[in-house]
């Protein structure tokens, strides 16, 4: 049947065509002066789109691989910390604790809401002497945000631990200010908001952050944060680096600096609602998350219909991709993202495949 090869996933997102020619180039040699010249680049224009005049760094791996690179960076043996958890992600925090040996303090949200600013403050006077508090900025496999402005201020007045941000759905979607919100590491990924093919890994570090990960003492290597700075002085990275993806990764923040980061997230304010409104009058199923972002809605669907294989089929016949639960919503909800290269008529696209099918009842 036709092939449109829409993604409407929450990552990987599709690409824009001036990413595309840039991952095909012949490849270059990565101690070069134009990769150094290519890599600083957007390192530089990562501390834009972050809102950071702190540390950015770049890794080879993909977002999980960030996110336990904070872990292993900033932690030592022993340490207390706090995880926020709201879905599949932050259970995940946990899982890479534990990886490391550390037994965190888990407060768990119910799947579909963020987390309550107070509940996270009554935890802050529970567990004293707290070196890090983690929390997702969006949780793609339930579709909330965090308001992590507020949730940051409450981690300041009742503690002294860092804030650490998983912001690899979120960044370039969703607002955020690194400095502005007193966020100490945020990490993510190539592959979603940042409109590239997977690959790589960012974080960025507050002065606070840094001066943790200079002194922190759990086993890190590939992710020492110490190593990477100090290639990252003389315009490289301290292993082989996934070349084209970098390259990738220029023109995409290209588009994003001549967009502006106030209009790419008016963008995603309007898509989510266009989206929203598209599906209601379409489908009129309930939408899963009760604190929805913009990356993408959760639909929960009739009873009796086998999500997976709705989803499977839309995929086979129609090529559009569009993303099933996670976990215990497995077969039960589908993710339609509406983030990062999206456009109006690939959501359009995917809300008339769910919309025909359902109506038939015909999966
Ligand atoms: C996609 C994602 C990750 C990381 O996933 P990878 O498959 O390792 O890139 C982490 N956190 C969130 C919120 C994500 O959406």
């Amino acid at each position: 049947m036709s092939n449109k090869n829409i993604m409407l996933t929450p990552g990987p997102t599709p690409l824009p065509p001036q990413v595309l020619e840039a991952m095909s180039r012949p490849l270059i040699h990565h101690r070069t002066e134009e990769f150094g010249g290519m890599f600083a680049g957007v390192i530089e224009d990562m501390k834009w789109v972050y809102r950071t005049k702190g540390e950015v760094l770049m890794m080879t791996c993909s977002g999980t691989g960030a996110m336990e690179s904070a872990v292993a960076n900033l932690l030592s043996p022993g340490d207390k910390t706090l995880v926020c958890t709201t879905g599949a992600f932050g259970d995940r925090f946990v899982a890479i604790h534990k990886a490391f040996g550390l037994q965190p303090v888990v407060l768990p949200f119910d799947w579909g809401r963020a987390v309550d600013p107070e509940v996270l403050r009554r935890a802050l006077r529970a567990n004293s002497g707290l070196k890090a508090v983690f929390f997702q900025h969006t949780d793609t496999s339930t579709g909330i945000v965090n308001r992590l402005e507020t949730l940051a201020k409450i981690v300041r007045e009742e503690s002294g631990a860092l804030v650490v941000v998983d912001s690899v759905s979120g960044l370039a979607c969703e607002r955020l200010e690194t400095d502005a919100w007193g966020l100490d590491a945020v990490v993510t990924g190539s592959q979603k908001g940042l409109m590239n093919a997977p690959g790589l890994g960012f974080v960025a570090l507050s002065e606070r952050a840094w001066k943790a990960a200079q002194t922190a003492t759990l086993p890190r290597y590939n992710f020492d944060y110490r190593i990477m700075k100090k290639s990252l002085a003389d315009r490289e990275t301290p292993w082989t680096p996934a070349i084209s993806v970098v390259a990738g990764q220029a023109a995409a923040l290209k588009l994003l600096r001549a967009e502006g980061m106030e209009a790419v997230w008016k963008r995603h304010d309007e898509l989510a609602a266009y989206a929203r409104k598209l599906l209601s009058a379409k489908l009129g199923l309930p939408f899963y998350a009760k604190d929805p972002a913009n990356i993408l809605t959760g639909i929960v669907l009739p009873e009796g219909v086998d999500g997976n294989k709705l989803l499977a089929n839309i995929l086979k016949e129609e090529g559009i991709s569009i993303a099933g639960g996670q976990l215990h919503l497995k077969g039960k909800i589908c993710r339609v993202a509406h983030m990062a290269y999206i456009s109006k008529s690939d959501v359009e696209a995917g809300v008339e495949a769910l919309a025909a099918r359902l109506a038939k009842a015909k999966v």
